[in-house]
């Protein structure tokens, strides 16, 4: 390990004792055999239950439902017997599902347009390493904690955030390209810098690093190429991930995660799947009737956070869907592994200047206030306007207020360069039943080439 890493660690660990440990602790459980990591499981699973029950009135009230007893989970397999948690238990129960035995102040508010739309909000404690599965991750890929990092994301409004941001971060570097609006000018003075800085790892917005490439690429520039790139939010497609490799002549690996639960699944360098943390989270795979799916066959995702027992989420339905894959890896990591997600794409919405914002900065649009809809959707039509679709939260007393500085936020953006409305709907349907939340109807030109 080198020395700004270990430099890092150190002041993490100052910051938040006991992260190097647990850091430690990961990094041997990715190799344990079977036997011993589904021990280390029940044992999780059996504390998280027992926690849901005696500590928040949510699950009390539930398990009592059903006649459940946190000492009839005497197995991995008996999980199928907790009750299930969906968004809208999520967001009716929201203060039911916080543990009597923490404190607010101990946790933190995190907020989600999450895929389909439907915002919802969870806490996570302070008091857990999150970041820890983070690292274990990024060393699949050759990356030490605290990296330098080039980011392609959405950048904070608040000036307070990003010196958190950067204080947490020292002393290693973060160069951010904003995804919110990504131009010419801004893509040269990012490509600029990033090849001054020489980061051992490029992260971003599937869809914002799709088009970083492809100005790239175009414009014949010669870039560094970091060890990995790591993309998130929306799964990348073959034909994107090609690109992007072939732009920064780089790894692109996978990695599956969500606001709710944060670190998933990430592929390591075979390359053949995401490996799941099953040591720290429990995926299940459910068929139509909610049973779990035979091997291979793909099925709603249904979550179990062990980290996670200030705010339990017991097999939540995110609203993803996935599916198992069999057999070792050929890497030698003994976490399950499963295919990638590709529910959730999102569209890049394209300005007449050439100029892009992100689709999947979109999704977090109502993250400030996401009481104030029900759902929502971003279409933007063939004449390049956008339209912010909302199904209103009648209850929500600020929300035309908030409407309005919603649509503000996309009109600066988009520089006035097009029309943005917002409209109210009853509903919004989506083919099949599956809302895609970010649309664009202008036909993707790099798309069709590949
Ligand atoms: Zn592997």
């Amino acid at each position: 390990m080198s020395f700004k890493s270990a430099l890092f660690l150190w002041k993490y660990n100052v910051g938040k004792p006991g992260s190097i440990q647990y850091f430690r602790q990961l990094l041997a459980n990715q190799t344990l055999p079977q036997e011993e990591t589904d021990a280390l499981r029940l044992k999780k699973l059996q504390q998280l239950v027992r926690v849901a029950y005696h500590k928040t009135k949510y699950y009390k009230r539930r398990f009592d439902e059903i006649g459940l007893h946190p000492e009839d989970i005497t197995s991995l397999d008996t999980v199928t017997a907790l009750p299930l948690l969906t968004r809208q238990d999520l967001t009716e129960n929201f203060n039911d599902l916080i543990s009597s035995d923490v404190e607010r102040k101990s946790l933190n508010l995190v907020t989600t347009g999450g895929s389909t739309g439907v915002p919802v909000k969870v806490y996570h404690p302070r008091s857990v390493c999150r970041a820890a599965a983070l690292w274990r991750m990024q060393s699949w890929w050759g990356i030490e904690p605290g990296a330098d990092i080039a980011t392609v994301y959405r950048e904070s409004d608040a000036l307070a955030q990003r010196i958190k941001k950067s204080l947490v971060s020292w002393p290693n570097r973060i160069l951010l390209l904003d995804a919110r609006r990504v131009d010419e000018k801004a893509a040269r003075r990012f490509l600029r810098k990033f090849n001054r800085l020489r980061p051992p790892l490029l992260h971003g917005y599937a869809g914002a690093l799709d088009a970083l490439s492809s100005y790239v690429l175009d414009h014949g520039i010669d870039v560094w190429s970091p060890k990995a790139i790591w993309t998130t939010s929306s799964p990348l497609t073959r034909v994107q991930e090609l690109r992007l490799q072939q732009a920064f002549n780089a790894s692109v690996y996978d990695q599956y995660g969500c606001c709710e639960v944060y670190y998933l699944a990430a592929e390591c360098p075979k390359k053949t799947g995401l490996h799941w943390f099953s040591d720290i989270r429990h995926i299940e795979f459910l068929d139509d009737s909610y049973h779990p799916c035979p091997e291979g066959v793909v099925g709603s995702v249904a979550i179990t956070d062990f980290e996670n027992l200030a705010f339990p989420l017991i097999r939540y339905l995110n609203g993803d869907r996935g599916r198992s894959m069999p057999g070792p890896c050929a890497c030698g990591l003994t976490l399950p592994r499963m295919d990638k997600v590709r529910g959730r794409t999102t569209d890049l919405l394209r300005l007449p200047s050439g100029a892009v914002i992100a689709g999947d900065y979109m999704t977090t649009l109502f993250d400030a206030e996401p009481d104030a809809v029900r759902q929502f959707r971003v279409v933007q039509h063939k004449d390049y306007s956008i339209e912010i679709q909302v199904v209103p939260n009648c209850a929500f007393e600020n929300r035309d207020t908030v409407f309005e500085s919603v649509r503000q936020v996309v009109v600066k953006h988009a520089a006035d360069e097009v029309p943005v409305t917002l409209t109210r709907h009853s509903s919004l349907e989506g083919k099949g039943g599956k809302l895609r939340y970010v649309v664009s109807e202008i036909p993707d030109k790099s798309e069709r080439a590949g």
